[in-house]
């Protein structure tokens, strides 16, 4: 606490965030001193350790994440059916970890494993004050859904990294807020209603009390983007959160009419991967900048963007995440590797080591944080495609090779057998025969030989039922891994 006391809303605060970011509605003292209203107290103690903990030098983090590890772990040898078997199997002594090095021992924990082993991952007793909330589940766009246990701890942490990604993106919760994403809601009528777009007095209805925050308007994924678009000309956000690929189209669809929204300032992206030609399409596009957070289901925020420079921060005080070269060995700075990721927080359903499969670079930063830095994230690996004569390429090349193809506003490919490729198009009124020609050609280039090419024509392309477009699906690669 600073001590600082400034008049905000017609009460006194004592315990004012430094930057004085958020404009805070209630002293969180007062909060914390009512039994009702204490758990937002504790997500603002939360917030405020952050604003420390930013700051510690790279080795001081690494010590506070060994310390916080060894209680999981403990926890997990305990506790934990799945992990008291691995310890004992791998000889893994919790006692001797005093390093991130020592914990590097311990397997990999693979997507499949978790799924197909899950009750075993979940303890059989919590932590003192640690109490079960919801039961979350992932899109399962690469395959089964994973399930993640919830509690009240990871729930206020959760929280205190949310409120962290606002201030480093620069997002005014006093400001309204659209977001075009997917939700589950209970009942069909909700979920007519989300079609249309709902509004929400708040942008978040737990943190009230606590903060000053404006409306937020909501919109299914699933809407016609034709539609998105009237409806954000309508509620002229400051601020507009979705997929890059929705917005991507979004962007076309604009640019196609000559139009922008009024008012805008930011836009957020999530879910999916962020490519530099889809970032440079949408900030051209809306006229203003991108901002990536990188999150997942499994362990919340991941990382964020730095406020002042290149790339995104990661929130090493709520996840270990290593980045791994094809021997499983920490890559150098500027080296991509694969994404393990270890929760410190969820001690319901704990996650050590989990392959998340992303990729990821690390890089430096000069702004002074000791949190570490990640230059790029790749999002959920895209499949490779098979060529006829049996290589394998990157399935990149034909996804830009597309991008300058008139009359295309989004693109899907799937590849069906190795000599078979459909490719679903969204198309505008400047498509014509010759479109299919350029699309064909390309194809032919990528996979040097003639295979057959069925092109389908949509307004806007189907969506996964987790809301996700993905651009590349190789069914070959699901029926016959690796
Ligand atoms: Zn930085």
């Amino acid at each position: 606490m600073n001590g600082k006391t400034l008049k905000v809303g017609g009460s006194q605060i004592t315990d004012m965030h430094e930057s004085t970011f958020f404009k805070l509605r209630c002293d969180p003292l007062i909060l914390a001193a009512n039994p009702q209203t204490a758990p937002i107290a504790s997500v603002w103690r939360a917030f405020r350790h952050l604003d420390q903990t930013q700051w510690w030098s790279r080795a001081k983090l690494e010590q506070y994440q060994v310390e916080r590890l060894q209680t999981l772990l403990t926890h997990c040898a305990r506790h934990v059916p799945y992990y008291r078997e691995l310890f004992a199997k791998n000889n893994f002594v919790v006692e001797q970890i005093r390093s991130l090095a020592d914990y590097r021992r311990l397997p990999i924990l693979t997507r499949s494993t978790y799924q197909d082993q899950f009750n075993s991952f979940v303890t059989e007793e919590l932590p003192e004050a640690t109490l079960l909330t919801d039961l979350r589940t992932t899109s399962g766009t690469s395959g089964l859904p994973i399930k993640v246990q919830q509690t009240n701890v990871v729930g206020a942490w959760w929280l205190a990294f949310y409120l962290r990604d606002l201030e480093w993106c620069g997002l005014d919760p006093r400001e309204p807020v659209a977001g075009i994403r997917t939700l589950k809601l209970a009942t069909p009528e909700l979920e007519q209603k989300f079609k249309e777009g709902l509004r929400s007095p708040s942008w978040n209805s737990i943190l009230t009390p606590l903060i000053e925050m404006g409306p937020s308007f909501g919109m299914d994924l699933k809407q016609d983007p034709q539609r998105q678009i009237e409806w954000l000309l309508q509620i002229q956000p400051t601020y507009l959160l979705s997929y890059p690929s929705n917005l991507d189209y979004l962007a076309t669809l604009l640019r196609e009419r000559g139009t922008h929204i009024p008012n805008l300032r930011r836009i957020q992206t999530f879910a999916e991967t962020l490519d530099d030609s889809v970032r440079q399409n949408i900030e051209e596009s809306f006229g203003v900048p991108v901002m990536n957070l990188y999150s997942c289901i499994e362990a919340g925020y991941l990382a964020s963007p730095c406020p002042s420079g290149a790339g995104l921060h990661i929130h090493a005080e709520n996840v270990i995440l290593e980045v791994l070269d094809d021997h499983g060995l920490p890559c150098p700075t500027g080296q991509k590797g694969r994404v393990v990721l270890t929760t410190l927080r969820n001690f319901a359903t704990p996650f050590l080591r989990y392959e998340i499969l992303d990729d990821a670079t690390l890089g430096d930063c000069s702004c002074g944080r000791g949190l570490p830095l990640l230059t790029r994230v790749d999002g959920k690996r895209r499949p490779n495609l098979w060529l006829p004569d049996g290589r394998r390429r990157t399935s990149v090349q034909l996804v830009e090779a597309f991008r300058p193809i008139e009359g295309i506003r989004q693109s899907q490919i799937i590849q069906k057998q190795v000599n078979h490729i459909e490719i679903r198009v969204a198309t505008n009124s400047s498509w014509t025969e010759q479109r299919e020609v350029e699309i064909r050609q390309a194809v032919t280039k990528f996979f040097e030989a003639p295979i057959q090419v069925e092109i389908g024509k949509y307004d806007y392309l189907p969506r996964s039922a987790g809301g996700k477009l993905l651009t590349v699906i190789n069914e070959l690669e699901r029926k016959n891994p690796g």
